[in-house]
């Protein structure tokens, strides 16, 4: 078990149980598997965890590139196929 924690609540959880944002050169990689480097982030799959990020750019300052704007709406896609799993 991998620890990780939440960038937006503080929380730690098993990564598994957190979406993984990593910076790729200019690119942001959600839930890139293990053959992904760069540096990342971890959220909660909730709504709030990840606005949170976005709204006090904490995502920004974690990967320290620009996160795009369509990065928030790829997250929440991301938490509502995880719930309809
Ligand atoms: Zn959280």
């Amino acid at each position: 078990m991998v620890d990780r924690k939440c960038i937006a609540c503080g929380i730690i959880k098993d990564r598994n149980n957190l979406i993984k944002i990593t910076a790729q050169a200019e690119n942001v990689v959600i839930n890139g598997g293990s053959k992904i480097f760069g540096r990342s982030a971890y959220l909660c799959y909730n709504k709030t965890c990840i606005e949170n990020a976005f709204k006090k750019n904490r995502l920004k300052k974690m990967l320290k590139v620009s996160v795009p704007n369509e990065l928030k709406g790829k997250l929440l896609d991301e938490l509502r196929n995880s719930q309809d799993k």
